[in-house]
């Protein structure tokens, strides 16, 4: 899919909401935690505040413009919503941005440690590396101070103390991205805990070869 241009507003609504229930289901966000927006031309649908994931359907979705101001929906927008306009000011080619607390990358996130895995061809393959980035009050400006820096080049960022954010072209991309590193972070963790003097890196050359599928893959 390129843009949501021509996408009904009825559907983008339903993508987020199939979305929320997916991230709610997988345990990847507690109850009044985590957001999920869609942007269309000037116009960001997103999830509002303080609701329950498990039970949000398409009427609580609300809609902001690229300043943050309401422009449509009874409920309120998340404080994390400059996370979300900023990422679209950043990125052109992107439509959606997912922003939870999934128990694995949060507990980097909260140890301000990237995630960089030499002993996982599929780590190398779709991520290569996620960034940890500074910390930042959840809600305040001062939370996407490092954006620019990081997310032109990953798809998938920790948040210092906090939780992990993926953009992509829809929000089941997205979901899918930060779905994707925490089920690996779940095998690096149970790794280091089966076998913490285990050395299972790939070889140096092995890296590279992963690495240039990845670009390739980029690129393609
Ligand atoms: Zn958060």
């Amino acid at each position: 899919m390129i843009g949501y241009d021509e996408v009904p507003d009825y559907e983008i609504k339903r993508q987020i909401v199939e979305v929320a229930k997916m991230m709610n289901r997988k345990g990847l966000v507690g109850t009044y935690e985590g957001n999920i927006s869609v942007r269309k031309k000037g116009k960001v649908y997103e999830t509002p505040t303080m609701q329950s994931k498990e039970l949000l359907t398409e009427g609580k979705i609300i809609c902001v413009d690229m300043n943050g101001e309401q422009l449509e929906g009874e409920l309120k927008p998340t404080s994390e919503t400059p996370m979300h306009t900023k990422c679209y000011t950043l990125r052109n080619d992107i439509h959606a941005v997912v922003h939870c607390h999934a128990p694995h990358c949060t507990a980097f996130a909260q140890a301000g440690q990237d995630y960089v895995d030499m002993a996982s061809p599929e780590f190398q393959i779709l991520f290569g590396r996620v960034p940890c980035l500074g910390y930042g009050t959840p809600g305040s400006p001062d939370i996407i101070d490092e954006l620019p820096n990081y997310i032109a080049e990953f798809d998938v960022v920790f948040l210092a103390q906090h939780g992990v954010l993926a953009v992509g072209e829809t929000p089941l991309e997205a979901y899918s991205k930060i779905m994707s590193v925490e089920m690996l972070l779940q095998t690096y963790f149970t790794r280091k805990m089966l076998f913490p003097e285990s050395m299972c890196d790939l070889p140096a050359c092995e890296i590279e070869a992963l690495m240039k599928i990845r670009e390739s893959n980029r690129k393609g």
